[in-house]
């Protein structure tokens, strides 16, 4: 058909056909946001918008989507893990010395010096041995983190009680030596903005209580050192929660590169190498639990013609359907689609056996013409597919696999198209 005879067919058969754009059809299709797809991270589109905005420079949104700000703060607590570890066993160490050495410095009272060794070996020395033994083992769960903020809190309460009582033998300690404790706190142990903002207000409150029980020591902060604490304090408190808006950012950035490195842009669904990856994972569960699967691959049967007559935009809208409903296809775990090619698609099928993959995918050939997407040039009427499917056992590489479901996808175009060849690998 020339390009005459076939714009006359459209006009003829499409009264309202735009033929530059091919938005009548497309619009039929109600196509411009997949609403369903998803992204190899299991977000939703208007997850990665939010992804989005926190990676732009001058955002006002910091906080991820739960599950990803759950990751996020996962590995953060991973990646403090030496400066959390150090915090902890430092202290532990520097409250197990500290009687030791303040009895070579200073001549202390019996009646001080159980005092100090309660508070050494009773309080801090237990709090953060717990601590260092929870960031050694279990340095991402919000139980490590609790115990090093109860532990950090607890020492703040024990120094000032230490520097009030030091004023009982004549020793004067700078309050300010207290506020140290908050700010290696913020500076080093990467903490979120509520827990950051949580220990700030838990810092003056401990240290406002304990000035004010132990009244009788009479070394209390005058207003000029609360205003230094706190103006030092609040710079720190800013200083870090700016860094880690940065550090947000550069990880929302980092999280979009790699849903981008593994999703194809157009349908939403992952990519070939995302499915290639997948691939091996479920092939060393399916070696080590003996489960055999299937590898379906999909092509869209006269697509070209889809192209030519209705033009790309229908194409593509066409892509997105087939793809939204290919996707739905992966309905167990380890189950998993691709668009690994224009308009080629494959289907992972984990712990199926050949019958399973017989009657799952004949329904999935049914179901895309059920779809009704238009396509005067083919015999039914519709857009159809046709599936070459091979059942692997546990072993098979997948250069082979592809190989093998090729043979099949040519032969179920050969008997016709609008269908499905299956055969096992053995
Ligand atoms: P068969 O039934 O034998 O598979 O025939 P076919 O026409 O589908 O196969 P062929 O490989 O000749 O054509 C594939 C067509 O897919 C060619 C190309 O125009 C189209 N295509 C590939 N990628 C895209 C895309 O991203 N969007 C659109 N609209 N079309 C695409
Ligand atoms: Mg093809
Ligand atoms: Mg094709």
């Amino acid at each position: 058909m020339n390009d005459n005879d076939q714009s006359t067919f459209k006009e003829a058969e499409k009264s309202s056909w735009d033929t530059a754009t091919g938005k009548w059809m497309v619009d039929q299709l109600q196509l411009a946001q997949p609403e369903s797809t998803t992204t190899s991270f299991g977000l939703a589109p208007e997850e990665v918008g939010q992804l989005q905005e926190i990676a732009k420079s001058g955002a006002t949104r910091f906080y991820f989507p739960k599950k990803l700000e759950q990751r996020f703060q996962q590995e953060q607590r991973q990646q403090n893990r030496a400066q959390r570890l150090t915090v902890a066993a430092l202290t532990m160490i520097c409250f197990a010395l500290e009687p030791l050495l303040s009895y070579w410095l200073v001549t202390i009272p019996d009646g001080a010096k159980s005092l100090e060794l309660w508070l050494c070996f009773g309080v801090i020395v237990p709090a953060f041995a717990i601590a260092t033994f929870l960031q050694f083992y279990f340095v991402a769960s919000e139980l490590a983190e609790a115990s090093l903020l109860l532990a950090i809190c607890a020492e703040v309460a024990v120094i000032e009680i230490l520097r009030l009582h030091a004023t009982t033998l004549g020793i004067y300690i700078v309050p300010t030596i207290t506020a140290s404790v908050a700010i290696t706190a913020f500076a080093l142990i990467g903490l979120t903005f509520r827990r950051r903002t949580t220990l700030f207000i838990g810092y003056f409150a401990i240290i406002w209580f304990t000035d004010a029980y132990f009244s009788e020591f009479n070394a209390q902060r005058d207003v000029s050192v609360w205003i230094n604490e706190f103006i030092v304090l609040t710079l720190v408190w800013v200083a870090s929660a700016f860094n880690r808006i940065n550090v947000r950012r550069a990880w929302a950035a980092n999280i979009l590169l790699e849903i981008s490195a593994n999703q194809d842009s157009l349908t939403g669904l992952s990519n070939r190498s995302a499915f290639e990856t997948h691939y091996e994972q479920q092939m060393r569960l399916g070696r080590r639990y003996g489960k055999s699967s299937v590898l379906a691959l999909i092509d869209l049967d006269h697509f070209k013609q889809v192209n030519d007559y209705y033009g790309h935009p229908y194409g593509d809208a066409v892509l997105i359907k087939v793809g939204l409903l290919l996707n739905d296809c992966a309905r167990r775990p380890g189950d998993f689609a691709a668009r690994i090619g224009g308009e080629e698609f494959a289907l992972f099928l984990y712990d199926c056996t050949a019958e399973g993959a017989r009657s799952h995918l004949d329904a999935m050939v049914q179901a895309v013409q059920a779809l009704g997407l238009e396509h005067v040039k083919s015999k039914v009427g519709f857009v159809t597919i046709s599936v070459g499917a091979v059942l692997l056992p546990a072993e098979s590489a997948l250069s082979k696999a592809y190989q093998l479901a090729d043979i099949n996808l040519y032969n179920a175009k050969g008997a016709g198209r609008n269908q499905l060849v299956v055969s096992e690998l053995s």
